[in-house]
């Protein structure tokens, strides 16, 4: 008999109450966390596994001799989920149970969405099984060691409405298992009857190091523009539709030109460009340079913070500025904008050297008009500013960083900050105090003509 049989299908009656009924209040909703992956405690297997709804223990079921069913037995523990297809089952008697008071724990294990719920999202504070307080869509998610520069992705990508409501609709039959795990996890953030207030990232970190070996890993800090990278790039290959494309994509022509030194009038050294070559390029975010940082002949005064705007630093993609590297001169022009436009502003040059880097703080506005970069612009080339991932240091101790996100509700325009599990209001006018590192603008979109 294989451990999956049931060994009886017949539940009993007793005072008029099923087993069933009976059972159901042993359900300890507080305790239940679908996050992790779905592996046997007892025999470490993957296939088959259980939930055991009264103390959370993962186990390989359900027929007679499978853990689940000694674990029904020995802790007098009697309902359980099978995770793959979320099938409600008291044990060890083997039967099923289809109560609708299930229905919110099958929900948070694999939330399910229609077109007509993705309209009804709103601000509404819901509870969690704890009494914890949350926003659907704007849950803190749990980092594993260093993997803050992750959950602030995830939020990020959460807040790109086209994307988010392609993964909330159709992630559930994704087979790739990446796309899945990062539209499962985009699920539960939006999950308004969810039993936690939290989302852990467990089962996406499996699925990431699985493609990308230890590239982004728990025990060192990455640079969260480099996995935004590499994310929409797996994530572009896995969707059928081209979703990414179409939402990040503009498109720029780049310039280079090589510099000769020559002598001219007077003896005067002089540099002429050579050999122009221009060729178009498509990205999925652009890169913003900031000043060097200044040096100030006060020793160190660390309390003299260097500012720029951020329509400054977007200058470098007016065609005319001039980018200049060894022997070389480059130039970018904006030709065609994205319908979300990610800036990334560096503030590391080599890899991740946080020691070196550059802290200038960046002003920016909330509404940005990209009109006088393009040419041909056509349609609204008006943008505002959706989301704000943002760089923090402990003081205390410079080897910890961590990266928040704040995020504005489209339902309410008010601005919240995440960190990690802690979500909180701010007010917007303190948003350019941080240090900011990537950027989420929606294009405005063009008011119907009333004809
Ligand atoms: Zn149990």
């Amino acid at each position: 008999m294989s451990d999956d049989e049931p060994v009886a299908k017949r539940q009993r009656v007793n005072d008029g109450l099923t087993d069933s009924e009976l059972y159901l209040d042993t359900i300890n909703r507080s305790v239940l966390n679908f996050d992790f992956e779905p592996v046997c405690s007892i025999t470490l297997t993957n296939q088959n596994i259980y939930v055991c709804l009264t103390c959370n223990a993962y186990l390989k079921g359900r027929g007679q001799g499978s853990p689940a069913f000694a674990h029904s037995i020995n802790e007098n523990h009697h309902v359980y989920m099978k995770f793959s297809n979320q099938q409600i089952y008291i044990l060890p008697d083997g039967y099923i149970v289809s109560s609708r008071l299930l229905e919110d724990i099958r929900r948070c294990a694999n939330p399910l969405y229609t077109k007509e719920q993705l309209s009804q999202f709103t601000d509404e504070k819901r509870i969690d099984a704890l009494g914890n307080s949350f926003i659907p869509g704007l849950m803190g998610l749990y980092p594993v060691a260093r993997t803050n520069y992750i959950c602030v992705i995830m939020q990020l990508l959460s807040r790109v409405v086209p994307l988010r409501n392609l993964l909330l609709l159709e992630s559930e039959s994704y087979t790739e298992p990446l796309a899945y795990e990062v539209g499962l996890i985009i699920r539960k953030m939006w999950n308004s009857s969810s039993l936690k207030s939290t989302v852990s990232i467990h089962r996406l970190l499996s699925a990431i190091s699985h493609l990308a070996g230890d590239r982004f890993g728990t025990v060192n800090y990455s640079d969260p523009a480099d996995f935004l990278a590499w994310l929409l790039h797996q994530l572009n290959k896995a969707l059928s539709s081209s979703m990414v494309h179409k939402v990040f994509q503009g498109k720029l022509i780049l310039s280079e030109s090589l510099v000769q030194a020559a002598i001219g009038e007077r003896d005067k050294l002089k540099f002429d460009e050579v050999s122009v070559t221009s060729k178009s390029i498509n990205f999925l975010f652009l890169t913003l340079d900031l000043p060097p940082k200044p040096v100030f002949t006060e020793a160190n005064d660390n309390s003299i913070m260097a500012q720029v705007t951020l329509e400054t630093l977007l200058k470098k993609y007016d065609g005319n500025t001039i980018q200049e590297l060894p022997k070389q001169r480059r130039r970018y022009k904006l030709v065609s904008s994205p319908l979300y436009l990610v800036l990334n502003i560096k503030r590391t040059q080599q890899s991740h050297h946080l020691k070196d880097r550059n802290n200038t703080t960046v002003i920016f506005p909330q509404k940005l008009d990209l009109s006088s970069y393009l040419d041909e612009a056509t349609g609204s080339q008006i943008y505002h500013i959706v989301a704000n991932i943002v760089f923090e240091s402990d003081e205390q101790n410079e080897s910890e960083i961590s990266y928040k996100i704040q995020v504005k509700s489209p339902h309410t325009n008010m601005w919240y900050e995440i960190w990690d599990t802690h979500v909180k209001v701010i007010e917007p006018e303190y948003l350019f105090l941080s240090e900011t590192c990537i950027q989420l603008w929606e294009k405005e979109k063009r008011a119907k003509s009333s004809a």
